[in-house]
């Protein structure tokens, strides 16, 4: 269920602390610390998945609930309402796709640009 050595499995069990945007039974959502945009935060299944990479049919429900998820929040946010608003929706994986965090976690980005990054 969880890996005692994962970042994002402590933070979503509060055992190291984060600024908290949302949390049910099954998801956790925290600001991304580094922000690369005026709106950052993650949303991770509270149950650990090491990456994309290792999603099967069994995670589908899960997944749609996590991107059906990442609408609420950003406008919960203050992401300003499409199309001029918006916001972009990123999955790193994997070490070339730029994963950093073994841990899968959807990237909710937005706001005003221009951004930091990207
Ligand atoms: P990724 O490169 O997709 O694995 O993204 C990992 C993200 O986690 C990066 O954007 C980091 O800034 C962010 N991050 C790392 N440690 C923390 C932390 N303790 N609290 C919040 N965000 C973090
Ligand atoms: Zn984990």
């Amino acid at each position: 269920m969880h890996d005692s050595d994962c970042l994002f499995c402590k933070i979503a069990r509060g055992q190291i602390p984060s600024r908290k945007v949302y949390e049910d039974d099954e998801f956790f959502a925290f600001h991304d610390i580094r922000p690369a945009a005026p709106i950052h935060f993650l949303i991770v299944p509270k149950a650990h998945v090491a990456s994309m990479a290792h999603v099967t049919e069994e995670h589908a429900p899960m997944l749609g609930r996590m991107l059906t998820l990442a609408p609420r929040l950003a406008a919960q946010e203050g992401c300003n309402p499409y199309p001029e608003g918006g916001f972009r929706l990123v999955v790193n994986t994997g070490t070339e796709g730029g994963q950093e965090v073994h841990h899968l976690h959807l990237h909710v980005l937005g706001g005003p640009r221009p951004w930091a990054r990207g």
